[in-house]
């Protein structure tokens, strides 16, 4: 067990390393940001930011002799330089959980491999015949980058016949893989945490909402037959144990009209579909991850009301400043700023969550909020 007092290392320093820095510092850990850019959100919550490349194993070094474990809040960390954090001082999760999951090729393989459902694939690499594949799969489908990917960059619908020579044209030259364009019923998300002793634990299933390839709204309870619910839990508690996860992760899913649940992606951090869960469970998902990395028991992820989160992107503040004071008013909000300083569009600068008796009353609430920012 790594006890409170001990020093917790966070490679990457945005608002999910700021959240769980929070979290630590609550339990009364010290907290190291290791981030490129200075001034990063984690960073201003943290004992100490380092600032230096994510190839600069001199700093990594340095950085891994001086935590007691380290982790990772998003997946473009390289995953060889993980490998020499490993050597040093304890890494979760496992690199080799970060190498599948930041890969599209290697994690729809995985899933493939490991017989959980997904939406039918191919892959091509650099240079290969992507018309090829497409046909393979068949149109429509969704051609997405190997690598990089998040907020749906990188990726591209090809619903007819003549967008083929558009993506063509788009993905010339990268590794793609190409899915089946599933007609979904609704995207839902599971929040896993599992410890290192192998004890796991499921926060309650969200139905999410996006809009530009952004999530929008997290509505919890989802909205979906109870079957759903279990199959989802079930889904993300296998893929926890099968892959070894020691840490929290994010999985995300299709749930098609006729009620099957599919695995989209996979994330080995925590997600915001899950920041609700400061607001609306016994245990945040930032608390469960420090205790998940550290062998602390895992804390109760039982949702305590109804509550839908709205996440806040730069796009508020095309009229100027957002008035906070609307939902500062609000007795059953909460309000949750990122720090960040330029609100670009597309960013995510925060976000809010509604409480109310029902699921219903919080979505039309949360939405009729967000009109008035
Ligand atoms: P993030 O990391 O933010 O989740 P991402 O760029 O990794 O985004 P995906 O989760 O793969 O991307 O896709 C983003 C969204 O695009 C999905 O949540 C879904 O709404 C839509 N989408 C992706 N793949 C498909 C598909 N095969 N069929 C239908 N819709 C899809
Ligand atoms: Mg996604």
């Amino acid at each position: 067990m790594i006890l409170p007092g001990k020093t917790i290392g966070v490679l990457g320093g945005g608002q999910l390393g700021r959240m769980l820095a929070q979290a630590a510092t609550q339990l009364g850990y010290r907290v190291q940001v290791y981030e490129p850019q200075a001034h990063s959100p984690a960073g201003a919550v943290a004992h100490r930011e380092i600032n230096a490349a994510y190839e600069d194993l001199a700093a990594l070094t340095a950085f891994a002799r001086e935590c007691d474990v380290v982790t990772y809040e998003f997946e473009n960390v390289p995953a060889a330089p993980l490998q020499a954090i490993e050597a040093l001082t304890q890494l979760y999760p496992h690199w080799r959980v970060l190498e599948t999951a930041q890969n599209r090729s290697r994690e729809k393989r995985w899933l493939r491999d490991n017989g959980f459902p997904h939406a039918k694939f191919s892959e091509v690499a650099a240079g290969g015949d992507l018309g090829a594949a497409i046909r393979q799969v068949g149109v429509p489908c969704v051609v997405k980058t190997a690598d990089f990917g998040y907020d749906g960059k990188g990726q591209l619908k090809v619903m007819a016949e003549a967008d083929v020579a558009a993506a063509v044209g788009k993905f010339h030259g990268q590794p793609v893989v190409i899915e089946q364009f599933i007609d979904f019923a609704c995207e839902v998300s599971a929040v896993v945490a599992r410890s290192s002793g192998g004890e796991v634990r499921v926060f309650p299933i969200s139905e999410n909402i996006h809009t530009n390839h952004i999530l929008d709204f997290a509505i919890v309870p989802a909205r979906v037959p109870a079957r759903v619910l279990a199959q989802a839990e079930t889904l993300a508690r296998r893929i926890a144990e099968k892959i070894d996860l020691t840490g929290v992760m994010g999985v995300e899913f299709f749930v098609t009209k006729s009620g099957d649940v599919l695995v989209n992606e996979l994330a080995p951090r925590t997600h915001n579909s899950g920041h609700y869960t400061m607001d609306a469970c016994v245990t945040s998902q930032f608390e469960q991850q420090v205790r998940a990395i550290c062998g602390l028991p895992l804390g109760d992820p039982a949702l305590l009301s109804p509550v839908v989160m709205v996440n806040i992107l730069g796009e508020a503040w095309a009229k100027g400043e957002p008035k906070w004071e609307v939902l500062l008013a609000e007795p059953a909000v909460r309000l949750h700023l990122y720090g960040k300083s330029e609100p670009r569009p597309g960013r995510k600068m925060g976000h809010f969550t509604v409480r109310a008796a029902d699921v219903e009353a919080a979505l039309a609430k949360a939405r009729a909020l967000k009109a008035q920012l």
